[in-house]
């Protein structure tokens, strides 16, 4: 199904994207991989997804929206066309609004609200002109639900919720869906920061903060895993997926029906 398309994925130097890279890696989707990395890292990573597919690497800031488009750019010069988008890079940080450092509340709104702005904004006339395109933003829970000490973070996902809706309103009779995929907690580097956090300041040991991290949110109490993730997100790009756009999917063991 995905053997003669290109995904470009966001992100993709660790945890859901990097999951999400290797699912369309393995699906014989040729990628345009992003994040931040090392050269070498860089490198032992694309030998990896080699193995599976073609890849191309792109090392783009995307707090820069000149970097942005110049990734576009590179994966359609590369590979002749982009025809999925996932958003998928993203940043936390955690404090009470009264004290949130105003780069950190600039840092989150560009790169996890306004880089999805830009790249879809560069990568859609060429998926118009072509009649066929699949855009996913790698929203959250926190695209419909807040938490306490994540201003930026809620704000921008809720943001990306919405540009989702409009994306897709502006696309929906020119074969192109657009939605958001909204994870409850998933076990990566981005939450074993607020794990380690919690631990620290509330004197329990790890595990003990994971345990009260997941009963707290997350009625099944298990992880969301970046295998669940991907799967979606490889559904969201089959013919069964073609007339769900503009929706918002939570993964995330309940967490948004309470
Ligand atoms: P992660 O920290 O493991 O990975 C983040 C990725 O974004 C990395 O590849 C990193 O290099 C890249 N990145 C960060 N800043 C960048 C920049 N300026 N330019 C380019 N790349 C940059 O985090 P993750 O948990 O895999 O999160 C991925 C996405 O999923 C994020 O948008 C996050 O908000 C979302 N999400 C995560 C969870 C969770 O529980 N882990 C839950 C819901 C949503």
């Amino acid at each position: 199904m995905l053997r003669d398309h290109t995904a470009l994925i966001t992100g993709a130097t660790s945890g859901i994207g990097l999951g999400i890279a290797q699912a369309f890696a393995a699906a014989g989707c040729r990628i345009a991989i992003n994040g931040i990395a090392t050269p070498q890292e860089a490198d032992l990573l694309v030998s990896r997804l080699q193995r599976e597919t073609d890849v191309l690497f792109h090392p783009a800031d995307l707090a820069d929206p000149k970097q942005c488009v110049a990734l576009i750019e590179a994966a359609e010069t590369r590979f002749g066309a982009v025809d999925i988008l996932i958003n998928n890079a993203g940043v936390q940080y955690v404090a009470p609004v009264e004290e949130f450092p105003p780069d950190r509340w600039d840092a989150i709104l560009a790169i996890n609200l306004s880089a999805a702005f830009h790249t879809i904004r560069a990568v859609l006339p060429g998926m118009q002109k072509r009649g066929w395109g699949r855009i996913i933003n790698i929203a959250s829970t926190h695209g419909l639900v807040a938490s306490i000490h994540k201003a930026a973070y809620v704000a921008a996902k809720h943001g990306l919720v919405g540009l989702t809706k409009v994306v897709a309103l502006e696309n929906a009779m020119r074969g192109i869906t657009c939605n958001a995929i909204c994870p409850g907690f998933v076990l990566t580097p981005l939450v074993e920061q607020q794990i380690d956090d919690r631990a620290r300041q509330s004197g329990a040991t790890n595990e003990e903060a994971t345990r009260e991290l997941l009963r707290e949110r997350q009625p099944t109490e298990k992880f969301t895993t970046v295998e669940d993730i991907a799967a979606l997100a490889i559904f969201l790009c089959s013919p069964a997926a073609a007339n769900i756009t503009g929706a918002s999917l939570p993964i995330d063991g309940a967490w948004t029906a309470q």
